[in-house]
């Protein structure tokens, strides 16, 4: 990995100050410092999903390959039409999808035709079945003005054409995609390697799953939370558990994750907290800024790269509430391990909507709010802040289905203005 350092990187910046760091500006620093992971591999279709294509795909052949009807009803030249009367036809021949009509159509002339089938040769122009009058094994009428030349004709290539991009790179393969791929005959698309990337809890107060809870501990659910956002990031995960807040536990899950991992994610240990000894470590094994983002839930974060025996990972300490990490992982960590991945800007899906309620905000940070979309009578998105937005409560982010998202300059919103919303699901 050739890349900057990120010391040297953040101090060339003007108006840089990491104790009270704009969200904006600290999405740019993460942005800009981190690099695409190189190496692709060759997957069929079937593993495409989700994965990040990784070079444009260019079309072999074009998609129609031939001029087509996009109707059942009757195929004839639209110079036959007459102006003024009722156009009757001899009808010659039929067309199917896949099977074609191999004869000549002459002036007069129809073809019966189905949907897809290729359009004989000479004719331009496709009457909807249920348009005709008078249909027999023989001839058709088409009343006046019911369609004219080149109606219900599809072009060949108007869908694609041979030799020009498909598909580019960087794009993360939806199904849609998966389709055009088929429709052009590919089977095998070369895709990004899946990013590494290795992650876990910090604090002497956690526990994990199955264990005893001594007095004064918690579960660890960082982990799950985190186990679930990468997961939709189509990542490989290392999970490495809970480590206790000692130097050399610390360490030794730093270096391990450092020789298995692209990208490490941890949580916990980057506030002021004294008993945390995250901090001291990182700073000790990397490259790391430690910032206080003018935002909440989540101020507190570390950032930079983590290096042991001469390799490098990318190290993202987000804060240790619960809520925190989402809105950390969400704003900041999403958008880097997905330029990580090689995959073009994936813009978080926003909407406005008019807020239902008050709501009391400060200007000079950026609130990341918990919320319920739905739509009012009339069909309008509306939104509603969920109960407690405490930044331990998990509860009200799993009721919500968005976040609102004050900006930092922002002051209080009142009852049906409108507000930015990020949707926490979408059709892709
Ligand atoms: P810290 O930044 O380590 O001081 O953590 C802030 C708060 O988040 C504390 O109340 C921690 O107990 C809580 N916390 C930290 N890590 C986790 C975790 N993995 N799961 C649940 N809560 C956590
Ligand atoms: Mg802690």
């Amino acid at each position: 990995m050739t890349q900057p350092n990120l010391t040297q990187f953040v101090s060339a910046l003007a108006d840089y100050d990491p104790n009270a760091l704009p969200v904006a500006q600290a999405q740019r620093i993460v942005q800009d410092f981190v690099q695409p992971i190189l190496g692709v591999e060759t997957v069929s279709i079937w593993q495409a999903l989700d994965r990040v294509l990784a070079a444009d795909v260019m079309s072999p052949i074009s998609v129609p390959a031939h001029d087509n009807s996009a109707m059942d009803g009757f195929a004839f030249q639209g110079v036959d039409l007459l102006p003024e009367t009722a156009t009757t036809f001899a009808i010659v021949g039929s067309a199917l999808a896949g099977r074609a009509f191999e004869g000549t159509v002459g002036h007069g002339q129809c073809v019966r035709i189905m949907t897809g089938a290729v359009m004989p040769a000479g004719c331009d122009t496709v009457v909807p079945q249920e348009f005709t009058q008078n249909a027999s094994e023989t001839a058709v009428t088409v009343p006046r003005g019911v369609v004219r030349t080149g109606d219900n004709r599809r072009l060949m290539g108007e869908d694609l054409q041979e030799g020009k991009a498909a598909i580019a790179g960087g794009r993360i393969l939806r199904p849609a995609d998966l389709g055009l791929l088929a429709s052009l005959g590919i089977g095998q698309v070369m895709v990004q390697r899946r990013l590494r990337v290795a992650f876990f809890s910090t604090g002497d107060e956690l526990r994990s799953l199955g264990d005893e809870l001594d007095p004064g501990c918690i579960y660890d659910s960082n982990r799950y939370t985190l186990f679930g956002m990468l997961t939709r990031l189509g990542c490989e995960l290392i999970d490495m558990g809970v480590v206790k807040d000692d130097p050399a536990s610390l360490e030794a899950a730093l270096r391990t994750a450092c020789a298995n991992a692209d990208a490490i994610i941890t949580s916990g240990g980057v506030s002021v907290g004294a008993a945390d000894y995250t901090k001291q470590i990182m700073a000790q094994l990397g490259d790391v800024t430690f910032w206080k983002i003018g935002m909440r839930p989540g101020r507190p974060m570390a950032f930079g790269t983590i290096t042991s025996k001469g390799k490098t990972a990318y190290l993202f300490g987000l804060p240790g509430n619960p809520v925190a990490v989402m809105v950390t992982f969400y704003f900041f960590a999403r958008d880097a391990l997905l330029r990580m991945m090689g995959a073009s800007a994936v813009p978080l899906p926003l909407l406005r909507a008019a807020s239902q309620t008050d709501i009391r905000k400060k200007p000079g940070r950026t609130e990341y709010q918990r919320g319920v979309l739905s739509a009012d009578a009339l069909g309008a998105p509306v939104v509603r802040i969920t109960g407690s937005q405490g930044s331990g409560v998990l509860r009200s982010m799993s009721e919500a289905n968005c976040m609102v998202v004050l900006r930092h300059e922002q002051g209080n919103v009142r009852t049906g203005e409108l507000v930015d919303v990020v949707v926490f699901d979408g059709l892709t």
